[in-house]
């Protein structure tokens, strides 16, 4: 018998859930971010449900890429980090694959590269993120440097939002970033990329220069496509109309009945105040599941929201019980995601938040060791 912990991907929400980026995005074109192997789920386990509805694949490296073709994916493929050095490009041009451009270097390796036909590339404008990109003032030197290369088909624009998710400091960071991105790109031609996810369900509609709005020719959607949700928990996966894409799911494999005053797993963190039944269960931060979640971290059990109990040790975790008579030896414990008793679902992002985590992380650090299963 394997051990009884498995995440199930959901095909039909990963489909729906760039349905909703395509819904919310008017004419955009649909980029699926599909970096760290699909943000934990697996690019081969989300390819076929991903290209229903997505324009392109957007992947960190070179590896990615070539998986992505491996699947037969014939359409855009866009590396966000661009190549990382200069023989990268060979393999870059082979695979018809769209580069980020973010700094100088990028532009001196190509300029000195044979391509074997002119590339895509999109040139990155650090607009306030201060993590990739050139500055503005660099920006325009860039594209004219750039668009005057012949390994170079077209220049399209991008930049990326730190603050889409929410008011930081009671100020609208996008609107900054925004201004910043216009100011820069205002005469220059080419597609322009901006939104992730959180600016995709906040922003779409905002208006930006020359007809275009937010969503822009290209949305980047990432752990929206998963059905994370990038501002909780000032909202949820349903106000968003967002399915989760991954259920962790295992089982209880022991049952103590605790006496007042009896503790449970490592460093006695909990402590029964009345006799009470607890679930061990076949899950622990080897499987991917935050160690630092405290008591009190939601889980169903058997479809019915429970806790748990006490620290979450390498291969196991403690559930509560109480309330729950018919639950025993076998019975389904959900980690995130839903049930396969009840249907019903476990929001990763709860979850996240009650471990002062993100959903983004929780879905990345899924370990290999769990099987995944597509439904
Ligand atoms: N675009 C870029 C450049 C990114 O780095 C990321 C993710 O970090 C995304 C898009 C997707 O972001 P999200 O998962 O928040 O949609």
């Amino acid at each position: 018998m394997p051990r009884p912990i498995e995440a199930v991907i959901h095909p039909d929400a990963l489909s729906h859930n760039l349905g909703r980026a395509r819904a919310l995005s008017g004419d955009a074109r649909i980029w699926a971010v599909v970096k760290a192997n699909a943000y934990g789920h697996g690019i081969e386990n989300c390819f076929e449900a991903q290209r229903l509805v997505a324009d392109g694949f957007a992947c960190l490296d070179l590896a990615e890429a070539e998986r992505l073709r491996g699947l037969g994916w014939r359409g855009p493929i866009l590396l966000l980090e661009g190549v990382f050095e200069p023989r990268d490009l060979e393999l870059c041009s082979r695979l018809h694959l769209w580069h980020v451009i973010h700094h100088e270097a990028q532009i001196e390796w190509l300029a000195a590269h044979k391509v074997l036909w002119p590339q895509r590339v999109f040139l990155k404008l650090n607009s306030g993120m201060n993590r990739l990109g050139f500055r503005p003032l660099a920006f325009r030197a860039a594209w004219q440097r750039l668009a005057a290369l012949p390994q170079v088909e077209d220049v399209s624009l991008m930049t990326h939002f730190s603050d889409a998710d929410a008011l930081r400091f009671g100020r609208d960071g996008v609107a900054h970033q925004l201004a910043v991105f216009e100011a820069a790109c205002a005469d220059l031609p080419g597609e322009r990329s901006l939104a992730n996810s959180a600016a995709t369900l906040r922003h779409a509609g905002r208006p930006l220069g020359g007809g275009l709005n937010v969503g822009a020719d290209w949305v980047r959607a990432g752990v929206m496509g998963y059905g994370g949700v990038p501002d909780y928990p000032e909202h949820d996966a349903t106000h968003w109309d967002l399915r989760p894409a991954m259920s962790l799911r295992s089982q209880v494999l022991a049952v103590q009945e605790l006496h007042p005053g009896d503790s449970v797993g490592y460093g006695s963190a909990f402590v029964a105040e009345a006799p009470m039944r607890v679930g061990i269960v076949a899950c622990g931060y080897a499987d991917g599941y935050p160690r630092h979640a405290p008591t009190g971290t939601p889980v169903l059990v058997a479809g019915q929201r429970s806790r748990t109990l006490g620290r979450v040790s390498m291969d196991l975790l403690t559930v509560d019980l109480t309330g729950l008579p018919q639950a025993g030896v076998g019975t389904e414990v959900t980690l995130w995601g839903c049930s396969a008793v009840t249907g019903a679902v476990l929001g990763i992002d709860e979850v996240a938040h009650a471990a002062d985590t993100i959903g983004y992380e929780l879905m990345c650090a899924l370990a290999a060791r769990v099987p995944v299963r597509v439904d």
